[in-house]
């Protein structure tokens, strides 16, 4: 079937063999046509085609109707392929992991053990800080099943693609569909399913609120023949309308990393791979976590990568005329000091007060463990 699928993209890239007028699919070439009476307005690259065609390069009929262009810009632009985030690249959130792995890995991974009573939720909620692992879960989730990683933020739906946002939720699960198992990742998802833009909201906003609600009815990972998963985030929880809520029963906080998940950040962002060398002695680790309490992990990744020059600056200032020749080898190894240094251009990004709404949020709506 995939051989199908190559060969008949390679005909397409190179023109077919060495006869003119080389055979092209009758929708593709519609499309190349321009227009026609379906809402076609342009081909689909030869990626795309080789992700959706089948072996005779015609796009599977959950598709055909769909305008290319918009099909073209989900596969070129949300579509983020196969993911290799493991669980354990992820520091701390142990509790998250394992509820996650429960509600949406094991019936993705054994539909038929988990449905009636143990069906699975058609979409699930991560909410909390900004840049605390929400979408690495996402990614974690669809490595661990091997499904095809769509992410989206859903402010560009209102913003970017603005009048196009329903056609683009539509195509959206239209192919997540066609290359299931799949997990739908949709950042700050609050952002189209705000109960705040029911009055007087713009009537193209309202059309995709009502299309993203009915294409997550549609979402039943459950289903042998439909294993397509919802995951959205959300730093404003509490601006998600009722029928937002009701379609992700389950809502997970994902909290600030604690300061086991901060030692564990620092570790790896230093480790082997890093090429750093570094005298930091697990004391120095200690003084590091207990000063980033209140930290986000992307927080915690900008102080190391700061901590970092501070090596580089000491050397440019004492050999600043063979900077381009500097090695990894002439940088002294990285120190306390260099995070105290760091600390101050880099500080915590969450607000106490923000902390307070969510846990006030989590204790309200939170799925427990
Ligand atoms: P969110 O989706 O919650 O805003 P991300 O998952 O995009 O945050 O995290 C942003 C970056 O911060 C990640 O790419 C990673 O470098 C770092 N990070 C955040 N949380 C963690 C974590 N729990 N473990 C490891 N790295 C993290």
């Amino acid at each position: 079937m995939l051989r199908g699928r190559e060969s008949s993209i390679k005909r397409m890239e190179t023109g077919g063999s060495n006869v003119r007028g080389a055979f092209v699919p009758p929708f593709v070439k519609k499309a190349m046509d321009g227009p026609g009476d379906n809402e076609a307005e342009g081909p689909l690259s030869a990626r795309t085609l080789q992700m959706l065609a089948g072996p005779h390069g015609e796009l599977p009929e959950a598709l055909q109707k769909l305008d290319p262009r918009i099909v073209e810009m989900v596969c070129s632009e949300i579509l983020d392929g196969k993911s290799s985030v493991q669980w354990d690249d992820i520091a701390g959130q142990d509790q998250a992991k394992r509820l996650v792995q429960e509600l949406v890995v094991w019936p993705m991974l054994n539909p038929h053990l988990f449905k009636g009573a143990r069906a699975p939720p058609k979409g699930l909620l991560l909410f909390g800080p900004p840049g605390t692992g929400k979408t690495l879960i996402g990614k974690a989730i669809a490595a661990n099943i091997s499904a095809t990683f769509f992410s989206i933020s859903a402010s560009s739906l209102t913003s970017k693609w603005i009048g196009e946002g329903e056609k683009m939720v539509r195509a959206l699960f239209a192919v997540a569909g066609c290359l299931q198992p799949s997990v739908i990742f949709i950042d700050e998802i609050d952002s189209v399913l705000s109960a705040r833009k029911s009055e007087g909201e713009h009537e193209a906003s309202r059309r995709m609120k009502t299309e993203m609600l009915i294409q997550m009815d549609g979402c039943d990972p459950s289903a042998a023949d439909r294993r397509v998963l919802l995951v959205g985030a959300t730093n404003r929880p509490e601006e998600l309308d009722e029928a937002a809520r009701r379609r992700m029963p389950k809502q997970l906080y994902i909290p600030l990393p604690c300061a086991a998940a901060r030692a564990a950040m620092i570790e790896r962002q230093l480790g082997p791979a890093s090429g750093v060398s570094t005298t930091l002695s697990p004391a120095d680790i200690a003084k590091i976590v207990e000063k980033t309490a209140g930290y986000s992990g992307s927080d915690m990744r900008a102080l190391v990568q700061e901590a970092c020059q501070g090596p580089v600056r000491d050397a440019v200032a004492h050999h600043a005329h063979k900077l381009a020749d500097l090695l990894e080898a002439d940088l002294r190894p990285l120190v306390l000091r260099d995070f105290q240094v760091a600390a101050r251009a880099q500080r915590a990004s969450v607000e106490a007060l923000e902390i307070m709404r969510y846990e006030e949020y989590d204790a309200k709506h939170g799925a427990r463990y």
